[in-house]
This record gives structure tokens, sequence and C-alpha cells, in this order.
């Protein structure tokens, strides 16, 4: 959703989520539809919460930190903070948009699973115009316990069938529909560039090792192999800088 608020063709968005849970560190980044994320540790399992559901803020962790990172392409970066609520992630949404971008938010999320399976995934963020009168802002305050088990609804009715219920009488419109696929945008010049950001001593210590370098991507998991010759030719490159 961060993603297809971003308006320049060229922006993208990158959430770093920080907490103090078994699956460490979770970064998210998307290009308008096109999004990509991994976690240091994508293997946890903990047990299902009382209620049945996932135990999400078990896996992030109660407490850490969560930084959003807007690269506008031509215009500096624009980076916030806040702390984590309770990392079940909307609550630590709805958290930032108000510290950190002064914007009250109202956010839910659901994904609902079935083993490893994701059957629906959804979310909602409802953000107020300026000027939105407080009749409207208490309005859907009350009606937010309708959309707090969002991927449940979701089995029942398609998502446009489920605001109409939602926001009956509020006049929802829609203005516009943007395809999410998670895409990754590695590749092998990516990965040089990497390779001669590490610096000509880094490079130095993997040509000496003789068996050339194999990089992973951290989002889609192909692999990029370098021989030493390759690594001697970035080494030069490197050398330049
Ligand atoms: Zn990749």
């Amino acid at each position: 959703m961060l993603g297809i608020m971003m308006k320049g063709e060229k922006e993208s968005v990158t959430v770093t989520i920080k907490g103090d849970g078994p699956m460490g560190t979770l970064v998210a980044v998307a290009d308008h539809g096109k999004i990509r994320a991994c976690t240091d540790n994508p293997k946890v399992e903990i047990p299902l919460r009382e209620d049945g559901k996932l135990d999400v803020g078990g896996a992030v962790g109660r407490h850490g930190r969560m930084s959003v990172i807007k690269d506008l392409a031509m215009r500096k970066n624009y980076i916030g903070q806040s702390e984590l609520v309770n990392g079940e992630i909307a609550m630590d949404f709805a958290q930032y948009f108000t510290a950190s971008e002064q914007q009250p938010s109202l956010v839910a999320l659901g994904v609902l699973v079935n083993g490893d399976m994701v059957l629906k995934a959804g979310g909602l963020l409802i953000q107020p115009l300026p000027g939105c009168p407080d009749e409207v802002i208490d309005q859907l305050e009350l009606r937010s316990p309708m959309f707090a088990d969002i991927s449940r609804e979701m089995t029942f009715a398609p998502i446009e069938q489920l605001c109409d219920d939602w926001f009956r009488g509020m006049e929802p419109r829609v203005l516009e529909r943007t395809p999410i696929s998670y895409t990754c945008t590695c590749s092998r010049d990516r990965m040089e560039k990497a390779l001669i950001s590490m610096g000509e001593k880094d490079l130095q210590s993997l040509i000496d090792d003789d068996q050339g370098a194999e990089l992973v991507c951290h989002f889609c998991h192909s692999k990029y192999f370098f021989s030493t010759e390759q690594l001697r030719t970035l080494m030069k490159e490197a050398h330049k800088k």
C-alpha cells in the first residue's frame, strides 16, 4: 500500500522492521505494485495465538523500531522512524503514520494461512484528507471492528463488495486499480556494483581464496557466480573509485 502511494515512476519505498523476536530484521521494498521482502530468519515456527491467528508479534518481537525510507528519485530521500507498538505490523504502521508523518491513520492488515499456503492477504489504510469533518472520522472509527478480520472477510466476498458494505452511506468509489506481484529487480549488473562497493581489500581476499564468489539475492534467491578472473576486473573498477 505504501508502494502504491508513491507518485513518481522511479520512486520506491523500503520498510525495515527491527524487532527483538526470533525472525530478526524484516525488510520489504516496493516500487508501485512490485514488491519483494526478506527476513533474517524466514523459517520461524511458533505456536498460533490463543485466538487461532498467526502470532506475528511473537515472530517480529514486541519491542524494536521501524524505519521507512522513501526513495524519491530526483529529490532527497525521505526517512521516517518510529518505535514498534506490539510487532503486529498494523498497529506499528498506525503509530508510524501518526508519530513520524503526523498523519493519523486507520490500518487493518490480515493474512489467512493454511499450513504454508497463503489463502488470502489484504489490508486497509484510511487517511483523512485535510479538512475532513470529525463526524466522518468518528464514523470510520466506529466501523473499524468490521474490518478487523480482513483476510477472513475476503474469503466470503471480493474486496470491492466488502468496501461497499463497510463504508455504506459514505459513497465509496474505485479510483484506481494496480496489480501487485512479488518481483525482484536484482541483476548481474547490480551484483557487480555491490562487489565493487566492498572495496579493494575485501575483493583481494576473495581473489586470494581463488574460488570465485557466489552471491545470492536475499529477495529471490537467484545466484550469481563471479570467477577469480571476473573479480580481478571488478577490482580494477574498485581501484578507480
Ligand atoms: Zn533477486
